[in-house]
């Protein structure tokens, strides 16, 4: 499959425009990406095992991306890595999955079911498997639940539960894979605020793109508006950002959509993406 990078949108949830590169990075008349170099956009070749890509030309697709729509960054994704491609998926809204699969509608969905999901996630995760026709790959981390009267460790080590539950399962899910896809937004939070579109994972050793950093809660909202997407049953109870049921709470009026996760703690983040 050849999927073509735009070269200019207005706004990013638009629909791919008719100016768009070849898989050679040249414009249809024959101008390349940059404009400037003479020299068309760089193709990056990477894969577990293969080597470091070349970061420079990394940065450089990320830089062209940051004007285009987020369904530029999946297809070249998807152009560039194939099946090697996955994306990891909390289901806590369906924007990310909704472009994914009209670029690549079989595109590998990793789900990690950490065991203290709400009901109602997994749920939702049903409702959009069927209306997507997901190819889902769900993934479990292999650890015991505690037995009566014991201690899971989400209530005397954060950390290390987080660690158990998603950083190591996520490992092995993306274990040969060449590139993953995220929802992760800058606007999300300020932990998250310098977030690239693509970037080099080092921990993990392979691509990583966030097709919708650049968006705006209000891009969210209008989206899935736009598209009549189905929301998380929760969302309208408060719970703007939504993880395991014992460390996420809604969030009031003013409060930013994180602050209730892991809230009175100062912990900001699961490990997967910090
Ligand atoms: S969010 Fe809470 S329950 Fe879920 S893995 Fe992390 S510490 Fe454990």
């Amino acid at each position: 499959m050849s999927v073509e990078i735009p070269v200019t949108v207005a706004h990013p949830t638009a629909a791919l425009p008719a100016d768009r590169l070849t898989a050679d990075g040249r414009t249809a008349d024959g101008r390349t990406a940059d404009g400037l170099s003479g020299e068309p956009f760089p193709r990056v070749e990477t894969t577990n095992g293969e080597g470091l890509p070349d970061l420079r030309e990394l940065a450089a697709v990320s830089k062209l991306l940051e004007t285009n729509p987020a369904a530029a960054a999946i297809g070249w994704a998807a152009d560039r890595f194939g099946d090697g491609l996955v994306l990891a998926s909390s289901f806590q809204d369906s924007v990310l999955l909704d472009l994914a699969v009209q670029v690549k509608p079989d595109v590998e969905v990793i789900f990690l079911d950490t065991q203290y999901h709400f009901p109602e996630t997994l749920d939702y995760v049903e409702t959009l498997r069927e209306r997507y026709d997901l190819n889902l790959n769900v993934v479990t981390p292999g650890v015991e639940l505690p037995g009566p009267g014991e201690l899971d460790r989400w209530m005397t080590d954060t950390d290390g539960c987080c660690g158990a539950r998603k950083v190591v399962p996520m490992a092995r899910a993306l274990s040969g894979k060449r590139a993953w896809m995220t929802g992760v937004r800058r606007d999300e939070a300020a932990t998250r605020a310098s977030t690239p579109i693509v970037t080099w994972d080092v921990s993990r050793g392979l691509v990583k793109v966030n097709p919708i950093a650049t968006w705006s809660d209000q891009d969210v909202e209008q989206y899935i508006r736009d598209r009549e997407l189905a929301v998380h049953p929760l969302t309208d109870q408060g719970y703007a950002s939504i993880g395991c049921w014992p460390c996420t709470r809604a969030v009031g009026d003013g409060e930013d959509a994180r602050a209730g996760r892991w809230a009175g703690t100062d912990k900001l983040e699961c490990g997967l993406h910090a």
